[in-house]
């Protein structure tokens, strides 16, 4: 494996070590990966299979912007991947990634799912959509996230953190619709909504609709996928339904999971060969199959779950502008004290 990338992996992160268990291979790509290891290793197995390229993956789950910063241009990782537009443009912002224009990314990649500038690439994407008790709330009476801060929820919708990304993000979109006083007015009315203070992750919020605390919450779609595959929890995702809300005027709210090249890209040729693989058609059904999200390539088919949700329309604001009001509506949210 990479000697440098051995010798910079802290605490904070752990390694797998293909090369001690592989021969030795003549070519390798570094990645920092905040993913999760059951859902990227699947990809990469797989891309190691079809080039011979090995891939060393170091699992950075808090950290990574300080990281890459302070290794600059000696650091040994050549492609980050993340979840989230604003931990994507976090690392662009600080100056640690590299613009790759290449014709095969460009073409599997809608634009709208791309930086402009070619510093981030979408690989999935996700809509925070909202879950409804079955026995409760007919999908009908969900239609707007602007409907959510009617009184007609008061002690009946459970969230995240006001201050989570995947929140901050939505925030931001309702900003980016409606501006900053009708956005204030928004986040003041959903937590008057709230049925217990912010707390836990978005499958939490569902456990609490199944146990009868709330009768609606906010999530991410592809939770529903990993919630009917756990023993545990998958009860909690047969007591809702998803329900795909828009902004007014707009559509549903979407998010992307996505990855860049680093400024210091030491294997930058292989670098590159991964990032056109996991926008391939064979990666883009692996991401679909295994964690229920929405491929990016047109034309590959969604998972037969993700499927059975049917239709929706995506919102038409640009992940960049979502991107860029993220500031704006974290600050909002403290305002209001959302998680107060
Ligand atoms: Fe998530």
């Amino acid at each position: 494996m990479n000697l440098r990338l051995a010798l910079l992996t802290g605490t904070c992160l752990s390694l797998t070590i293909p090369a001690l268990a592989a021969p030795a291979l003549a070519e390798e790509v570094n990645v920092y990966s905040h993913r999760q290891p059951e859902l990227v290793q699947p990809l990469f197995d797989a891309f190691t299979k079809e080039t011979g390229i090995a891939v060393n993956v170091a699992f950075v789950d808090k950290g990574m912007v300080e990281r890459l910063v302070a290794e600059g241009d000696r650091s040994p990782a050549d492609l980050v991947m993340t979840v989230d537009i604003a931990r994507l443009t976090q690392v662009v912002d600080a100056g640690v990634t590299q613009a790759v224009d290449d014709p095969a990314l460009n073409a599997a990649i809608p634009p709208a799912f791309r930086d402009p500038d070619g510093h981030w690439f979408s690989l999935t994407a996700r809509a925070r959509i909202v879950y409804a008790a079955k026995d409760r709330v007919a999908p009908a009476d969900v239609t707007t996230y602007e409907d959510l801060a009617d009184p007609k929820w008061k002690g009946r919708i459970c969230t995240r953190s006001g201050t989570s990304d995947y929140n901050v993000a939505l925030t931001a979109a309702y900003l980016a619709h409606h501006g900053e006083e009708a956005t204030k007015t928004w986040l003041e009315g959903l937590k008057a909504n709230l049925a217990r203070k912010p707390e836990g992750g978005d499958r939490d919020q569902v456990k609490a609709i199944w146990a009868g605390q709330c009768d609606i919450s906010l999530g991410n779609t592809y939770y529903m996928g990993k919630m009917l595959s756990d023993p545990e929890q998958k009860a909690w995702a047969e007591s809702v339904n998803i329900v795909f809300p828009v902004f007014e005027g707009g559509g549903t709210h979407m998010n992307i999971s996505g990855v860049a090249m680093t400024k210091a890209a030491p294997n930058h040729d292989a670098a590159l060969k991964l990032m056109e693989f996991l926008a391939s058609d064979e990666a883009q059904e692996i991401y679909a199959q295994t964690n229920h999200e929405f491929p990016i390539k047109p034309g590959v088919a969604r998972s037969e779950l993700v499927a059975s949700w049917g239709d929706f329309t995506p919102d038409t604001l640009t992940l960049k502008e979502v991107a860029d009001l993220r500031p704006a509506a974290l600050k909002l949210v403290e305002e209001v004290n959302f998680d107060g």
